[in-house]
């Protein structure tokens, strides 16, 4: 079969080309497996951290890619929870123990064996992929391939972290950053709390106008005083000074939950500005989000299709995916982009 494989870690603006077009053998499905043959693959961020080594692979070389869907082959699972010719999706949890504490209470994201698609698995820059069919999700008919692809990754977590903020109808929701995942989850909570207000804080007046198109209440810089204190606050950012100032403008009792792989150096000492009456004092709580369990991207895929959620696509073939990476990581294009099989 066809795939773009990564052999070795590398710098996107030394090199291109960081992944190479290969003829490798069709994966053979083990027992619990399911062979899938795949039509689209979104293109995410984290392949871009792969490729330059800050979230990189278990293993080289290493076929990339979260966010596949495509058509059951052949299934070797026991459970027979699919038959050949469904249509499913794959996401960034590709599968874990099912034994650990944390997996035994529903928290399979934070199992120390939890195994990320195109991480540590083969993912879907390919034409075929295996994966257990515990861990694959049936694509609802409302949605196409291309506009499933993007939320199976982007969506879910963005779910996620909306579920962490443990939010409820009426309460104030703050989002710092407003990519993707921001974008969707303020479509999620006009849908799911009709009567709760949204607050974004960005640095780009792009991004503050279009949330405001969108429906926010408010759109403000990060650092700027909102009208009302939140309930809660979802980050998105790379950095700390969202967390300082997010945190300063909770509720008593409000929680900020950093959705972000990781946070960068550059303005840590902004941490110091932290002070405990300020900021802290009165149950002011922070969390992170990690991974996505089967839950949420299950729950998610449903919530898209009632919502009648449809991303705008950017489609490249298979073996442009080099162009594909390269464009994401100079920011250009507007909506997602899939790879076409
Ligand atoms: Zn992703
Ligand atoms: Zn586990």
């Amino acid at each position: 079969m066809k795939a773009m494989i990564m052999k070795k870690i590398t710098n996107l603006q030394e090199n291109t080309s960081p992944l190479e077009l290969a003829e490798v053998p069709k994966p053979e499905p083990e027992s619990g497996d399911m062979l899938v043959e795949i039509s689209v693959c979104g293109v995410c961020h984290t392949e871009l951290d792969e490729i330059e080594g800050r979230t990189p692979p278990s293993h080289l070389p290493m076929i990339l890619g979260h966010q596949v869907v495509g058509t059951v082959v052949e299934n070797k699972g026991e459970d027979s929870l699919f038959k050949p010719g469904d249509r499913v999706g794959i996401a960034w949890i590709y599968s874990a123990c099912g034994k650990c504490e944390f997996c035994r209470q529903g928290l399979e994201n934070l199992c120390p064996d939890f195994r990320a698609t195109g991480r540590d698995a083969n993912g879907g820059y390919a034409e075929y992929m295996v994966v257990p069919e515990d861990f694959a999700h049936l694509i609802p008919e409302e949605l196409t391939d291309s506009q499933a692809a993007p939320l199976l990754c982007a969506g879910a977590i963005g779910y996620r972290s909306l579920r962490l903020t443990e939010i409820r109808n009426g309460g104030i929701l703050g989002l710092t950053g407003f990519g993707a995942s921001g974008h969707l989850v303020l479509k999620m909570v006009q849908f799911l709390y009709p009567d709760s207000e949204i607050y974004v804080f960005a640095r780009s007046p792009d991004q503050r106008e279009f949330a405001l198109e969108l429906g926010a209440a408010w759109a403000g810089e990060i650092g700027e005083t909102p009208p009302k204190l939140l309930n809660a606050l979802i980050d998105t950012t790379p950095v700390w000074k969202p967390i300082v100032e997010g945190l300063a403008v909770l509720k008593p009792g409000g929680r900020l939950v950093i959705n972000a792989i990781r946070k960068l150096e550059i303005d840590q000492e902004y941490l110091l500005k932290l002070e405990y009456p300020k900021h802290l004092w009165m149950e002011k709580e922070l969390k992170s989000v990690a991974n996505v369990t089967r839950r949420d991207v299950g729950e998610f895929l449903d919530l898209a299709a009632q919502m009648g959620i449809k991303p705008q696509v950017t489609e490249y073939p298979l073996e442009e995916a080099n162009q594909a990476l390269n464009d994401l990581n100079r920011g250009g294009g507007t909506g997602a982009i899939v790879l076409r099989i």
